[in-house]
């Protein structure tokens, strides 16, 4: 699963501030989450570093209630696609929210949370979670 992502100590300091970073196609416009150097979309290099707002709606959603193993225990849980303000597409889990509460075209927001508290090599994974807009 991509979602699952290990951040540089640099996003780090970063996600205090909340900030949600993808990556700009300066040939086709395409604005993708995360971050990479090659547009999916047009095979383009060189995407620029922009930040994303944070709110977006669901599109759709998957309850996971068999996760993988790094997961276990914390199942049910929500992962969604959410598109962003502007179009851009995140895949990411849904949190603060029961999973039959979830509804399609739902308001949310972008939050930064652990999704690990330890990793094999020692470091606390943070990523992109998303919850209720209030
Ligand atoms: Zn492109």
């Amino acid at each position: 699963m991509v979602w699952a992502e290990s951040v540089p100590r640099v996003w780090r300091e970063r996600a205090k501030k909340y900030r949600l970073l993808g990556g700009k196609c300066p040939a086709c416009g395409s604005v993708v989450y995360p971050h990479r150097q090659v547009c999916p979309y047009c095979g383009s290099e060189g995407l620029q570093l922009v930040e994303l707002p944070r709110k977006g709606r669901v599109i759709s959603y998957t309850v996971i209630r068999h996760p993988p193993s790094d997961f276990v225990g914390k199942e049910p849980y929500v992962v969604a696609i959410v598109e962003l303000e502007g179009g851009a597409r995140v895949l990411a889990q849904l949190t603060d929210v029961k999973p039959e509460e979830v509804r399609e075209g739902m308001e949310v927001e972008a939050v930064f949370r652990r999704y690990r508290e330890q990793s094999p090599d020692g470091i606390i994974e943070y990523g992109i979670k998303f919850r209720p807009a209030h």
